[in-house]
């Protein structure tokens, strides 16, 4: 039909098909301009052993038409299986995770009636960068990578946005007080971008206290942004703090397409159960028509939604006996919203989305500067006595570089030893250039004595500073 707009739709795995049906279904009731095209991807994939949980149809068909809608998904635990929300994410550039979180008191029953946030979770970088290793038999690693592109995108964003929907103050959440270069990149970008939005207030709290602050005191905070892993979690607390983690959406938002799906995950255990609540996919839905530019029919949803809520319509997760009216099944309490479309809610406030944010491209040119050698930091499994292992290690010097210090899981053992002796076999072997740069090929003599010596390393980092 004339009109309308190719969307990809995955009905996901658990509770998935059931709260896509009951979504789609409102949907279309209400009139949305769309044209549904639905794909595979998830838990069937994975089982038949495709790795990667997604087709080539379904990615051709998402990168046609780059609007998703997405059910959630089950990712198998373990190793094999990389999760596929991460890959798609990364796959169209979705850098921004956007989690409103909001009360709908005293309808759905909340310790916190006046609260009213937007999660920001920076989407594409952190612990989510899926790199890891094992390095020893005892040890393994992830490596959290943060850039200041990806910095500079999600605070530009994050500001952005609160312009954009009228709210007065954005908060950055990181753990720079310990990881002073990756959390510390990220403060530091959202201290200098704030300087361009004085009509913002913007703070900064340390995560674990900022944290405990957002689970007693929501209602305090309006936009907060955040690091991926920050993020993912504190939007799960927020969402569950407004009443329920089965009533909030989140948009996936990059220069070219978007992905909308709910905050909470498959819920396995009430799959097929007919009782979980469609809400957090059908707000995501309503932020895809808002995205499409169909804000009339988003309001109408929007609107039979809560008018929903206030006549006490509940599913299992938000009933309360004696202040709800009816329990409602997935399917029931959607044809209840399908009925309510065109009222407006009473007391609860009503729907006032206006027009889509549309985030600019930000393009950060690389950095200029002078990035110098210092040394190189060598991990080892040793397979002999330490004290034996850091003497002969202070016998070598290649043209200056020499060992300057060995730390045992981040706690230094020499020059001064610093840890309680209770050492794991993971060695971690300072070697810094003496008043002059280092060299490649000084590290490369280097890793080639040790090597002679019977020293197998496991993984060399380079030690480099940056002038501006
Ligand atoms: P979950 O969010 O699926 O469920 C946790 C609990 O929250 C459920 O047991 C249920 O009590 C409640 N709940 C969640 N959604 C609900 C709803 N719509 N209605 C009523 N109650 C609801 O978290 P989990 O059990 O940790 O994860 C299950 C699977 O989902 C895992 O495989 C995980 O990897 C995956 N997951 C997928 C996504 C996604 O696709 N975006 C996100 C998170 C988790």
């Amino acid at each position: 039909m004339a009109g309308l707009i190719p969307i990809t739709v995955a009905h996901g795995d658990g509770i998935g098909p059931e709260i896509m049906e009951a979504t789609l279904f409102i949907l279309k009731e209400a009139g949305a301009r769309i044209e549904p095209q639905e794909v595979t991807i998830g838990e069937k994939l994975y089982l038949q052993g495709v790795t990667q949980g997604i087709t080539q149809e379904a990615w051709d068909s998402i990168k046609s038409t780059k609007v998703f809608l997405k059910a959630p998904i089950t990712t198998p635990q373990g190793g094999g299986y990389r999760s596929l929300n991460v890959t798609v994410r990364e796959a169209l550039g979705l850098y921004a995770n956007v989690r409103p979180c909001l009360s709908y008191a005293p309808f759905v029953p909340t310790l916190h009636p006046s609260m009213n946030l937007v999660i920001v979770r920076e989407n594409e970088e952190d612990l989510y960068s899926g790199i890891e290793y094992q390095q020893t038999k005892d040890v393994c690693e992830s490596v959290k990578l943060i850039s200041r592109q990806g910095c500079e995108r999600i605070v530009r964003f994050a500001f952005e946005y609160a312009r954009h929907c009228g709210r007065k103050k954005v908060t950055c959440m990181t753990k720079d007080n310990i990881m002073k270069k990756t959390d510390g990149l990220f403060h530091s970008i959202f201290d200098q971008l704030s300087r361009d939005y004085s009509d913002i207030v913007a703070e900064h709290w340390i995560v674990d206290i900022g944290a405990a602050k957002l689970a007693v005191q929501p209602e305090n905070f309006d936009v907060v942004v955040l690091p991926n892993l920050y993020g993912d979690i504190l939007s799960d607390v927020t969402a569950q703090l407004s009443g329920s983690v089965g009533i909030s959406g989140a948009m996936n938002i990059g220069a070219e397409a978007a992905m909308f799906e709910a905050i909470h995950g498959s819920a396995p255990r009430h799959a097929g159960k007919n009782t979980a609540n469609p809400s957090g996919l059908l707000q995501s839905a309503i932020y895809m028509l808002v995205y499409l530019g169909q804000i009339e029919t988003a309001n109408v949803v929007q609107n039979a939604w809560l008018k929903t809520l206030e006549s006490g319509k509940h599913t299992k997760d938000i009933f309360r006996d004696g202040q709800s009216k009816a329990m409602l099944g997935t399917k029931e309490f959607a044809r209840a919203v399908a009925r309510h479309l065109g009222e407006a809610p009473a007391s609860l406030k009503g729907a006032d989305y206006r027009a889509s944010f549309k985030p600019q491209r930000v393009v950060s040119e690389a950095s200029a500067g002078v990035k110098q050698l210092n040394g190189v930091d060598v991990y080892f499994e040793l397979a002999g006595n330490w004290q034996e292992f850091i003497a002969r290690l202070q016998n070598i010097n290649i043209s200056g570089l020499r060992l300057t210090a060995v730390f045992n899981r981040g706690a230094q053992v020499w020059p001064q030893q610093l840890g309680a002796g209770d050492y794991i076999n993971h060695w971690r072997c300072r070697f810094e250039s003496n008043g002059s740069f280092a060299s490649q090929d000084q590290i490369l003599d280097l890793l080639n004595i040790l090597h002679q010596h019977g020293y197998e390393f496991f993984k060399a980092e380079n030690l480099f500073s940056f002038t501006a």
